[in-house]
């Protein structure tokens, strides 16, 4: 089981060095769009630390990946009450609680996304925010690009969407229509390693982004039946320090893949052999990183963890009760650090 004793009770105001990782692999699910300015994001870098051939992959950006975690924890705040699902209002209709915090008719503190954050609900403390001169918390959860572990020619693929008229025809009235467009895939079941970094979380505030993380499911710009992905989970490492980038773990995923001939260029990559490939690779790594692990959580160990957690989740009082417990630290870390700030 996960090694509660390694997480402060509460919140510190400056970084204590009690760093829980999750260790991913991000699997779209179906047709998915990570771009800028239409085109799907790419990275030449080497293919692999041994491989040093070099290599186009489709890239994931930090805020691609942390965003939709982000509004995914943000909706079940305000499914279960603990954040209004108003907007923050103008002039007189402004009202705040004692502790100056906008609330809405019903005495529930307004969080408006990038517009008035509440600046003590678990979203706001977690990954932080920045409101001008009204003050700025720093994310205490640290995401960095992901990069497809197989190459951008077998990870994406050319669509040509087409409006057709509702006869279902591409012409009307003998003209043909321009209504096509041409746009670049990211493929199903092309894989993102990726680790996620939570500093100085209590127990409920990491509880809370490992949920996020795990119902998150639609990532990129999408359609209603477009960019779905799973993030399967390979471990949890609680340490002092800050371990492996997401490069550096596709990197050496790589490697191990090519060493055992397991790689065809012109085919992509078997998710099976890249889960049994990442949970022996992150092993390796863990062990190689500057850094004293107090628990690396994966195997039968973490399935355990995993399946435990997940059923308290699937149950609407378990879920409250993880919410309540997450907003009830963010409010302490409110209280303490950041009400006192706002009084100067
Ligand atoms: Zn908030």
């Amino acid at each position: 089981m996960l090694n509660t004793t390694f997480f402060p009770d509460s919140v510190p105001p400056r970084p204590t060095g009690r760093y829980a990782h999750i260790i991913l692999l991000r699997e779209t699910d179906s047709y998915a769009l990570f771009q800028t300015d239409g085109e799907l994001n790419t990275a030449r870098v080497h293919a692999g630390v041994a491989q040093t051939d070099m290599l186009t992959r489709i890239t994931i950006f930090k805020r691609k990946q942390t965003t939709p975690e982000r509004l995914i924890g943000r909706e079940l705040l305000r499914r279960y009450g603990f954040i209004s699902a108003e907007q923050a209002p103008e002039g007189k209709e402004r009202k705040s609680d004692d502790r100056g915090v906008l609330i809405d008719r019903a005495g529930l503190p307004i969080c408006d996304y990038n517009v008035e954050f509440c600046k003590q609900c678990p979203d706001c403390i977690m990954y932080g925010f920045a409101i001008g001169d009204a003050g700025s918390e720093k994310s205490k959860v640290y995401t960095d690009t992901a990069y497809s572990l197989s190459a951008f020619d077998v990870s994406h693929e050319a669509f040509t969407l087409n409006a057709p008229y509702e006869g279902g025809t591409m012409s009307r009235k003998g003209e043909v229509t321009s209504r096509i467009n041409e746009q670049d895939h990211v493929r199903p079941q092309t894989l993102f390693p990726a680790v996620i970094t939570v500093r100085d979380p209590s127990v409920p505030l990491f509880l809370y982004v490992l949920n996020n993380v795990l119902r998150t499911r639609r990532y990129g710009a999408q359609t209603t039946r477009t960019g779905t992905m799973t993030n399967h989970v390979l471990g949890i490492v609680l340490a002092d320090g800050e371990i492996f980038s997401n490069l550096h773990f596709t990197q050496r995923i790589y490697d191990y893949l090519a060493e055992r001939s397991m790689l065809d260029p012109v085919q992509p990559i078997a998710v099976d052999a890249a889960l049994s490939a990442a949970r022996e690779v992150a092993a390796v790594l863990v062990k190689e990183d500057q850094v004293a692990v107090s628990q690396h959580l994966r195997g039968e160990e973490l399935g355990g963890f995993l399946a435990e957690f997940s059923g308290r989740i699937r149950d609407e009082a378990g879920m409250r009760e993880l919410l309540q417990a997450a907003a009830r630290d963010s409010a302490a870390y409110h209280s303490a650090y950041i009400q006192k700030k706002g009084k100067k």
